[in-house]
């Protein structure tokens, strides 16, 4: 078996910085499902992708710090922010039914959010076990793999 990688442990704080992001045709899912989690999203910071975040503070005057649109860039933004530690939670309703013109963008996100071991829900009931977890209204301890010997490889 392999050896398991060292970790390091970065802090969810209690109030998270949650990314919301949504393909269009699972908008109006995350429309709703904001809508009926609306109590609890008001208590963390909120960032989205541009035409979600828009919908969203439209529909229900939710405060988020809007991105460019995925397409434009929206979903490289919110890994970097992931990276940088800023975001550190994210509902993700892509749509399982087309390719999008930003598919290389999408699998990036994805995998940078599961390298640094942030919570991700992909569709609604994961959304609803996420957002009524006890780790909600606590800090946790996100555990990330320890790069250092990787970085320190010989070339
Ligand atoms: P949008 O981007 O919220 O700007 O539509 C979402 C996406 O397609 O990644």
């Amino acid at each position: 078996m392999n050896k398991a990688h060292p970790s390091d442990i970065v802090e969810i704080k209690s109030t998270k910085h949650i990314a919301l992001i949504a393909h269009d045709s699972r908008k109006r899912d995350i429309i709703e499902w904001c809508g009926e989690h609306k109590e609890e999203l008001n208590k963390h910071f909120l960032y989205g992708t541009g035409t979600t975040a828009k919908l969203l503070t439209e529909s229900l005057s939710l405060p988020i710090k809007s991105l460019k649109s995925g397409p434009l860039g929206g979903d490289q933004q919110i890994g970097s922010l992931i990276v940088e530690g800023e975001i550190d939670f994210m509902i993700f309703f892509w749509d399982p039914m087309s390719m999008h013109p930003h598919d290389p963008d999408v699998k990036a996100l994805l995998r940078i959010a599961t390298l640094y071991n942030i919570p991700i829900a992909m569709n609604r009931s994961t959304a609803d076990f996420l957002l009524t977890s006890s780790h909600m209204d606590q800090s946790y301890p996100r555990k990330i793999i320890n790069f250092d010997a990787y970085l320190k490889r010989d070339l």
